[in-house]
């Protein structure tokens, strides 16, 4: 590794999501002149915030949560300050449809896959034979060995196969994986979902945990984490939209928005796959093939129905609402509203494409009556203010499809890399998937300069237990 071949090299990145931002960080490691450009206004992607005249503090575009097994996201934030952003929650709530509360923690001592067990046989909206057949799957589906042999299956069938109820389908398997991986399971892979069960539940006790942000994520991503990268020397270009890129006498020619332009070493596209063909000239993209299928990835929405409240609904900080339209619910508790307080909720209805015809007034009426009915709460409170944000391409769906439609960060040219969550990294949609994408990005950019160290963070090392019972290793095929 030559740090001096390094030493004032510039490198453009487009895009200033949780990619853009985790390629910054890596490479502002060594001695680059880092140039990060973004179209909006502030950093942070899709995990972004909006203001309104009504509400001083900023309002989250959407709830972000991140778990215990997303260890790059949670590198990326130790390593600019930001763990103090997130809170670490051990206990998940799941309501049924009579308003049951049911608890979910994990054992603080029992090795995984143990130390869910006590919790699952708590869960009492599962039948007991539920339990037993939901159990023999995660078994059948848990050895490496699976992922070959039902590889081209869809979630869905594969869930018939391994007789699962429909209860046991939408009240277990439903609530994790539709979330998890954006699309129903009828569209999902069983090695998306095998993933999902495994990292997240199966290989290490502190994988389920859940991260909640403390702070708006726009005060995380483009206050904190931009002003710890700025400290490093990267150098923000907000509100500069990146037209083109093209390759001459071995640099990257970047034309931004007003017509201005400059000549970089090195070039990392971190935007989402529907925007990233037409960053390239014509030259660029025949160098990387798969650009040309993007448009293969489907996309699948979220919507976050925002709720202000005269009276609280619930003390739980947030909660998984089954049988239900509304997927999960997180209380934020007393909010200042123009000239008044109001109680916060945000619920989060993932794969929502099937409420593209219901008009907002009526969606807000059927999640208010939801919560209400819950949280058995005896009279419906009264509606400060709503709110309903639909990101109809929030994220990718985990199809089977989807991994051979995926580039990889690095390209066969020299200093060209891709990010973005979109990219080759076995992970679903998430800001895990989109830190990952970033640090191989990365690697694929110091690659030119002889440096083949890895910078992505261990995942969560794999319990002896869940070794000896299925062959799970720390490096696996499942990664
Ligand atoms: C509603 C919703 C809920 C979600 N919930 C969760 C969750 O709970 N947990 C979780 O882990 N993940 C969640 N996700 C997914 C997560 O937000 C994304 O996977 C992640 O943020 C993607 O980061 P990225 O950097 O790959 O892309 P993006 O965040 O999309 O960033 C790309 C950036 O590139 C910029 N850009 C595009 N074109 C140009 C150009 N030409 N010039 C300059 N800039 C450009 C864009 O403005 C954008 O800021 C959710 C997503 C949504 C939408």
């Amino acid at each position: 590794m030559d740090m001096n071949a390094m030493r004032g090299q510039r490198v453009a990145i487009v895009g200033g999501g949780l990619a853009g931002i985790a390629a910054a960080e890596a490479l502002s490691r060594f001695p680059f002149e880092i140039h990060l450009f973004e179209a909006k206004r502030s950093l942070g992607g899709r995990a972004g915030a909006y203001r309104d005249s009504d509400h001083p503090s900023l309002i989250d575009r959407c709830q972000h949560v991140a778990m215990g097994c997303c260890t790059n996201f949670l590198g990326l934030c130790e390593r600019l300050d930001l763990k103090s952003c997130f809170r670490r929650d051990t206990k998940l709530h799941f309501i049924d449809r009579e308003g049951r509360v049911h608890p979910f923690s994990g054992s603080s001592w029992l090795p995984a896959p143990l130390h869910l067990a006590s919790a699952f046989r708590r869960q009492k909206y599962l039948s007991r034979p539920d339990q037993k057949r939901i159990a023999a799957a995660l078994w059948e589906m848990a050895p490496p060995s699976a992922l070959k042999k039902y590889h081209n299956y869809k979630m869905y069938d594969w869930l018939k196969e391994q007789f699962q109820s429909e209860e046991a389908i939408s009240r277990f398997w439903e609530i994790v994986l539709v979330s998890a991986l954006g699309a129903p399971l009828s569209e999902v892979s069983f090695s998306a979902s095998r993933k999902v069960f495994v990292d997240g539940f199966l290989r290490n006790r502190q994988a389920y945990q859940i991260y909640v942000p403390r702070i708006p994520l726009q005060d995380v991503f483009d206050v904190q984490a931009a002003q710890r990268l700025g400290e490093k020397g990267v150098q923000f270009h907000r509100q500069t939209t990146v037209r083109q890129v093209a390759y001459f006498n071995s640099r990257f020619n970047v034309r931004v928005g007003q017509g201005g332009e400059g000549t970089y070493e090195n070039f990392i596209a971190a935007v989402p796959w529907h925007q990233s063909p037409k960053l390239f000239s014509t030259v660029l993209k025949n160098l990387i093939p798969k650009l040309d299928n993007v448009d293969e990835i489907d996309s699948s929405p979220i919507s976050s129905v925002h709720l202000w409240l005269d009276s609280p609904l619930t003390k739980l900080p947030h909660a998984v609402l089954l049988d239900r339209t509304s997927q999960w619910v997180f209380n934020h508790g007393p909010r200042q509203l123009k000239d008044t307080t109001g109680y916060y909720y945000q619920v989060v209805i993932s794969a929502s494409q099937d409420l593209a015809g219901i008009k907002q007034e009526e969606l807000v009426r059927k999640v208010l009556a939801e919560l209400v009915s819950a949280f058995h709460v005896p009279q419906s409170p009264y509606l400060l203010d709503q709110q309903v944000v639909t990101e109809k391409q929030a994220v990718f769906s985990a199809t089977p499809d989807l991994e051979r439609l995926r580039p990889s960060q690095g390209t066969i040219l020299p200093g060209l890399a891709l990010a973005g969550d979109w990219t080759k990294t076995g992970w679903p949609s998430t800001m895990e998937g989109a830190v990952r994408s970033g640090y191989l990005a990365a690697e694929a950019i110091l690659r030119k300069y002889g440096y083949h160290q890895p910078v992505m963070d261990a995942d969560l090392p794999t319990s002896l237990l869940s070794k000896m019972l299925w062959g799970l290793s720390n490096n696996d095929d499942s990664r």
